[in-house]
């Protein structure tokens, strides 16, 4: 049986982020890290279906992990692509109030845009508000009566991102368990015995960063189920009528209520040059449901004639789906990212609901995790020497 200090379930972008930033530190010795993923590379589940897109974490409840993880993830994110050459396209976000939200009655969309302002406004992120003439210059064939830019916004290649991490790690020394599936984990008083379809392995510590199975990876960590994720599938439509996908080139979103639980369908364009329509929101059953009762055109084109009267059922073409890992609180809103300690000895830590803005977050989740194991007095070899760490 092969032992290490660090087992990591999933090689996802929050799993290789972990992995590279672990591998990165200075320690007594050399760290043994592992990473076992079901399939047969990184990315192939949610993070290699998303938007792409850095958000700056204004969207998010302000002293949330969501919104505090996004901000300084998504800097981390966009210094590692530009000295790793991955492709970015730097395009800015518009949040935009149509004429028809007019129409119908401005109030609930302003005291969107309000909320957002404010929280840029506390974060020190740059924004501004903009009139429709504004508007007329960030994107000339929008039509909008008012919004806001948030011009930091980028948006990244996520299979770029995530292979890279994982390439770094490599380098480092981390190594990789690909078509493994984790199928049961024991432990005893100095470590966890994880059990694999192809293998067993032992680590004095687990992390669990399994998506859209991390509830059902802690459930067999813990021996109860103390998380339960809700399955919540995005699909995307992509605009393929050439002249028409040439009149959007930059992130175009919806000034949504602030009741509203996603950040809405907006106009997602990606480094090579290619337009999307969506993502939508459908609570699934099945975590592995990617096409049934796929969601019709017309939906897509309703929620963005408003912003592109040109936009018809035609110029759409099905592209993919990608399923948030949520976790609904007692109100029926999505949770915050859960990132727990659930066991000191040997350490265990769970990372729950990593959903959108997951992507952005990920060089700071993995930041975040390493600072925790850094203090759990069972981890061995104990000692991170890194400059930049909390006992240098
Ligand atoms: C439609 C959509 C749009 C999004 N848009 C954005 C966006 O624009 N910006 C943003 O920041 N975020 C976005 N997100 C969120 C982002 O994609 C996720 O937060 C992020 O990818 C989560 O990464 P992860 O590594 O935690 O999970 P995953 O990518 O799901 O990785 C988990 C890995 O664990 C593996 N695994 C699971 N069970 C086992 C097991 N038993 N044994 C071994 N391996 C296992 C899986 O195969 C998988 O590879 C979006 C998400 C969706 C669905």
């Amino acid at each position: 049986m092969n032992t290490y200090d660090v087992c990591i379930v999933g090689a996802g972008v929050v799993g290789c982020a972990i992995a590279k930033e672990l591998m990165q530190r200075r320690w007594d010795r050399p760290l043994r890290v592992v990473v076992i993923e079901l399939h047969d590379r990184v990315a192939e589940e949610t993070s290699g279906r998303n938007s792409g897109v850095l958000h700056s974490g204004i969207h998010e409840h302000l002293h949330s992990l969501k919104g505090q993880l996004a901000r300084e993830g998504s800097a981390l994110a966009v210094s590692y692509a530009s000295e790793h050459g991955i492709p970015l396209l730097r395009t800015g976000m518009v949040i935009a109030i149509s004429w028809e939200d007019v129409r119908r009655g401005l109030w609930r969309e302003v005291s969107a845009l309000r909320r957002l302002l404010v929280n840029a406004w506390k974060t020190n992120t740059p924004v501004s508000f903009v009139t429709p003439s504004g508007l007329r210059a960030w994107e000339p064939n929008l039509r909008a009566c008012c919004g806001i830019v948030i011009p930091s916004v980028s948006v990244i290649d996520p299979l770029a991102f995530v292979q890279s991490l994982k390439t770094d790690s490599e380098a480092t020394g981390a190594e990789f368990a690909f078509n493994n599936r984790v199928i049961g984990i024991d432990e005893d008083a100095a470590a966890y015995i994880v059990t694999t379809d192809r293998q067993r392995i032992r680590a004095g510590c687990l992390i669990n960063a399994a998506g859209l199975n991390a509830d059902d990876i802690a459930a067999l960590a813990l021996r109860y189920k103390k998380y339960s994720i809700c399955p919540v599938r995005g699909e995307y439509y992509e605009l393929v009528s050439p002249e028409k996908k040439s009149l959007i080139g930059r992130l175009v979103y919806p000034a949504l209520p602030p009741q509203a639980t996603g950040k809405g369908i907006h106009f997602s364009p990606r480094p090579n040059g290619q337009l999307f329509v969506g993502p939508n929101e459908m609570a699934i059953q099945d975590k592995t449901d990617y096409t049934s009762r796929k969601t019709p055109p017309s939906v897509f084109v309703e929620a963005l004639q408003k912003f592109l009267p040109t936009l018809e059922e035609g110029d759409l073409e099905w592209a993919y789906s990608g399923i948030r890992p949520c976790i609904m609180t007692g109100t029926g809103r999505k949770s915050d990212f859960i990132i727990a300690v659930d066991r000191e000895n040997p350490p265990l830590i769970n990372l729950i609901g990593i959903e959108s803005p997951g992507l952005s977050a990920a060089l700071a989740i993995a930041k975040h995790v390493a600072e925790l194991l850094c203090v759990q007095k069972r981890f061995n070899p104990s000692r991170d020497r890194s400059p930049s760490s909390h006992d240098a």
